[in-house]
């Protein structure tokens, strides 16, 4: 691996050994790392520097050692911590350990070495509709699981942040079998057999810098004092779950054709298409996709978040449980 030995030490890491990057973004890097002392094996760590590189605070001519963190920085990162630390779902990545630098935080994470969902439909193009609800129905249980017994919104559902474990072998020739023989295949692991362990994969929700609690579980009320609440607030916190509904509409859409529901150059046309909900399914792409796949997409793309699915709707969904006769949209 050449692009080993450009890779940064970290204070306070020195229990790791940093083997390669995995992502990045602004302001963190996640890298692939093994325990040099204890049993934790592979991991991932996410790094997130302490501090923007083109400072605002007036103390841009301080070593990054003397500078302050931004109080909402910290409180950030604690907050994706603080939630990761409530969750134990086989979905959902786990949170190992947390500890910080000067200048870095440092979240060290179940790895999930299959890469990201993105990367998978753009190799493939699209999934097949067996294999959208084997990737599907694995999110959506992990929703459920944040959403009816966590209290927790997850709010950055998307290709990015679903993550394959172990690495995913789908068979490129074929991405979308078109006879009921080819679909059992995949099915039964028949495509998978002899080839790597890892079958079509495990989903893995990642990222939760955006996450939210919203509902005290217990009382199954918003979070704070209700008494004092404001109306809007309730309201907000009522529908917010919804968003990650809409965003499954989203990647569910985005699977089973490969391309997304809402799309324009320009951010503003596109901000007004999704405020309305413009999305059409596109012939030819859409021309073969059966019909209750595209019900339960229509189902999630609901602008009025009331009439939008909620989780427990989804997944009693005919096409989700698969009890939906095989009909085909009309050319
Ligand atoms: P950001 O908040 O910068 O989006 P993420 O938590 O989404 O940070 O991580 C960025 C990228 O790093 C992900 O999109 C993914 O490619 C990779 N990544 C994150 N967590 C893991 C993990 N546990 N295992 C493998 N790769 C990961
Ligand atoms: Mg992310």
């Amino acid at each position: 691996n050449e692009s080993k030995g450009k890779l940064p030490r970290y204070p306070g890491l020195e229990r790791w050994r940093l083997i390669e990057k995995m992502g990045d973004g602004a302001f963190s890097n996640v890298y692939k790392a093994v325990d040099l002392e204890g049993s934790a094996g592979e991991v991932a760590i996410k790094v997130v520097r302490k501090f923007e590189m083109n400072s605002s605070q007036g103390d841009d001519h301080l070593h990054p050692d003397f500078k302050k963190p931004k109080a909402a920085e910290r409180a950030n990162i604690l907050k994706e911590v603080q939630i990761m630390r409530q969750l134990d779902h086989p979905s959902i990545v786990k949170l190992i350990d947390f500890s910080e630098s000067k200048q870095y935080y440092y979240i060290i994470l179940e790895l999930a070495p299959g890469g990201e969902l993105f990367h998978q439909i753009v190799r493939l193009t699209y999934f097949s509709e067996n294999l959208s609800r084997h990737v599907i129905t694995q999110v959506a249980e992990a929703l459920e699981y944040l959403h009816e017994e966590k209290g927790v919104v997850h709010r950055d559902i998307k290709p990015e942040n679903l993550l394959f474990s172990p690495i995913p072998f789908i068979p490129t020739k074929n991405p979308k079998p078109r006879s009921d023989e080819e679909e059992d295949k995949v099915d039964e692991g028949e495509f998978t057999a002899g080839v790597g362990s890892g079958g079509i994969g495990k989903i893995k929700i990642a990222d939760f810098g955006l996450s939210k609690i919203v509902w005290d579980t217990q009382t199954m009320t918003p979070c704070g004092t209700v008494g004092y609440t404001a109306p809007e607030i309730v309201k907000d916190e009522r529908y917010s779950k919804s968003v990650d509904m809409w965003a499954m509409g989203c990647v569910l859409y985005t699977l089973l054709c490969g391309f997304p529901p809402f799309y324009d150059e320009s951010i503003q046309v596109l901000t007004e298409k999704v405020a309305k909900g413009q999305y059409t399914f596109l012939s030819p792409w859409w021309d073969d996709i059966s019909k209750p796949a595209q019900d339960l997409v229509s189902h999630l793309l609901t602008v009025d978040p009331e009439k939008r699915y909620t989780i427990k709707e989804f997944l009693a969904h005919p096409w989700i449980k698969n009890t939906a006769e095989p009909t085909y949209a009309a050319f």
